[in-house]
């Protein structure tokens, strides 16, 4: 039988993961990226066993290890005097329930690692899609620069602004969520006199939150100031901020919030869109992947970690599917339609929870948070880290 070609387009982390998922399942994969050379914003990412599995059995193991940072536990704090809300064991715990670690990676690091394993040689960067065509033998990817490609499938993996949707869609824009996410990374020592655990902390109070955690191995404390902000209104939807404009955000707040936020020498701020479930993902030939299909909050931290499934269960829908491209294609967004679309509404609603003030329901979500954290009970935690992207898929090909 003819290999299939794969063309996908975009290569952050949910088109990266999935170029590997794809030779890994036996296609040949061109992978497309507008920028001339990959960078990622200088700040940190977690990413869960969920998605750690998936990239361990892609050989990712050890140089995962080599980089990253592995907590101990998620803690959420009270904004005005540091009390401990609610803890989340990680660690060993997590590791020895879902068979994966729980990871902290600076995203650098984790594109770095991506890109290797697929090939960085084999990353075509500089193309920019600008059109797509399709009949019933294939799909034709046009870039800026004029040149073409032909494939049996084409992945949109071009983020929440993605083109490859607004080709088969029509143009929508995403929301603005009136929040802003300022972003930075401390060099371990300028927080040393603090001596904060290999935690992930997370402060939440009155219109913001604050979350940090070591990345690097250890060498960087990354910081996230997520607070209101009622529009944005510049054109690009990220810049430098200024580091004071972030600490008066946190006014009255615990002193460690300003330690933290005045260690880093630039600030880049953020604003965060995101859309409503999509109604389709899918088009005969066509596919989105990632935050081109679902955008998420990331008060959940889990949108990288949702593409990298992505991947896995495309691979293994096509393998499913004996190949035949449409099919394959819609057995994949059936099987990860409501699982993404449940964690969209979910990082939606702690947008709201995260930054209540004082009050009632305050109460209510501190108590939720005493009890049973941020992820819920046991069953909603085996739910959400103990999900194989790659062996549901293979159920469902039996049923
Ligand atoms: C503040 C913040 C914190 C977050 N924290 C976490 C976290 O802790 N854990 C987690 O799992 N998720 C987190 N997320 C979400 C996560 O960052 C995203 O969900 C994830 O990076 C999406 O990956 P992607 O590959 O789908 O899209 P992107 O990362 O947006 O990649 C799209 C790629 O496509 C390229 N591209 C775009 N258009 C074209 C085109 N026309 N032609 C060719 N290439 C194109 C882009 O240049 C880019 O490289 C966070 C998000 C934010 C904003």
């Amino acid at each position: 039988m003819k290999r299939l070609h794969a063309l996908v387009i975009g290569a952050g982390i949910g088109g990266m993961a999935a170029a590997i998922a794809l030779r890994r399942a036996g296609l040949e994969v061109s992978l497309f990226e507008q920028t001339v050379a990959q960078r990622e914003v200088g700040a940190g990412i977690q990413i869960s066993p969920n998605a750690s599995r998936l990239l361990g059995r892609y050989g990712l193991g050890d140089a995962m290890a080599r980089v990253a940072v592995r907590p101990t536990a998620i803690v959420f704090r009270r904004w005005q005097d540091g009390r401990v809300l609610g803890r989340e064991e990680l660690g060993d715990s997590i590791e020895s329930q879902f068979g994966a670690p729980y990871y902290h990676f600076h995203r650098a690091d984790l594109i770095a690692l991506l890109a290797d394993a697929f090939g960085p040689k084999d990353i075509k960067l500089g193309r920019r899609l600008v059109d797509i065509e399709q009949d019933e033998s294939g799909v034709t990817a046009h870039f800026q620069d004029g040149a073409s490609e032909r494939g049996d499938l084409l992945i949109g993996a071009d983020g929440i602004h993605s083109c490859v949707r607004e080709r088969l869609f029509g143009e929508e824009k995403p929301r603005f969520s009136g929040q802003i996410a300022y972003r930075g990374l401390a060099p371990a020592e300028r927080v040393a006199h603090l001596r904060l655990p290999l935690d992930v902390t997370n402060w939440v109070g009155p219109g913001g939150h604050f979350v940090h955690y070591y990345v690097s191995s250890g060498r960087f404390l990354n910081f996230i100031a997520v607070s209101e902000e009622a529009s944005w209104t510049r054109e690009q939807w990220s810049d430098r901020g200024s580091v004071s404009d972030a600490v008066s955000n946190y006014q009255g707040w615990h002193p460690q919030v300003a330690t933290i936020l005045t260690a880093v020498d630039e600030t880049f701020k953020w604003a965060l869109f995101d859309r409503n479930p999509l109604p389709r993902w899918t088009q005969g030939r066509v596919a989105l992947l990632g935050d081109a299909c679902h955008p998420m909050l990331p008060f959940m931290a889990q949108g990288a970690a949702q593409a990298i499934e992505d991947g896995a269960t495309l691979a293994a829908s096509l393998r499913n599917m004996a190949y035949d491209v449409p099919r394959a294609l819609q057995a994949y967004v059936a099987l990860r339609k409501l699982r993404t679309t449940t964690l969209q509404e979910r990082s939606q609603a702690f947008s709201k929870s995260f930054h209540l003030p004082d009050g009632p329901e305050q109460i209510d979500r501190d108590r939720t948070f005493a009890r049973e954290g941020l992820r819920g009970d046991a069953e909603a935690m085996r739910r959400l880290y103990g999900h194989d992207a790659e062996s549901a898929t293979a159920a469902q090909g039996e049923r």
